[in-house]
């Protein structure tokens, strides 16, 4: 199958894209993280993604970096704390623009490496994106079977770029990831 990666970093492709690609689909990557702070900030994940797809040999496109759109809708749910409204929303906003972006492309299916997050709800990630694109959303949870583990042992064989924080201006404070 064709399927679209939305990719929220680079050590996370490099766990996630490892198994979409061990079950012999077509991937392609799609960063889309409007939700990343500072720009500079931004541009570093967006490169270390980079590395990572021409290092397992996939395609991979960046969206639109629109984070004035994404702080206007965050701003209500600035005070939630890690894993509240404010994630859910930031959840949806990626997930609805990447099956957009599957539509685009004429891909058959679209996921995330979102829930390769140890601090990440697995089920509501799947659920939000189920709720966005029906059967076209692949339900993963890119963690199990020591996901996050193998990502972390590509990202220093590659020597790849770590954040200490998930992207947002409100999680620089809580440096969660
Ligand atoms: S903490 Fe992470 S998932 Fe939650 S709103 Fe911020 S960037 Fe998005």
């Amino acid at each position: 199958m064709k399927v679209i990666l939305h990719i929220c970093c680079g050590v996370c492709a490099a766990g996630a894209a490892e198994v979409l690609l061990s079950e012999n689909h077509r991937v392609t990557g799609y960063f889309y993280n409007p939700n990343i702070y500072p720009y500079a900030e931004y541009q570093r994940r967006l490169d270390t993604a980079v590395k990572v797809a021409a290092q397992l040999d996939f395609p991979i496109e960046a969206g639109q970096y629109d984070s004035d759109n994404w702080m206007v809708d965050a701003e209500p749910f600035k005070n939630e704390p890690e894993g509240g409204q404010r994630c859910l929303l930031c959840y949806r906003i990626r997930l609805q623009n990447t099956y957009n972006f599957m539509l685009s492309q004429n891909a058959d299916a679209f996921t995330t490496t979102l829930t390769i997050g140890p601090s990440k709800s697995a089920a509501r990630i799947n659920e939000i994106g189920q709720t966005i694109g029906g059967d076209k959303f692949l339900p993963r949870d890119f963690k199990k079977k020591d996901g996050f583990k193998r990502a972390i042992a590509r990202s220093n064989q590659w020597q790849l770029y770590r954040q200490n924080y998930c992207g947002c201006v409100y999680s620089v404070r809580g440096n969660a990831t």
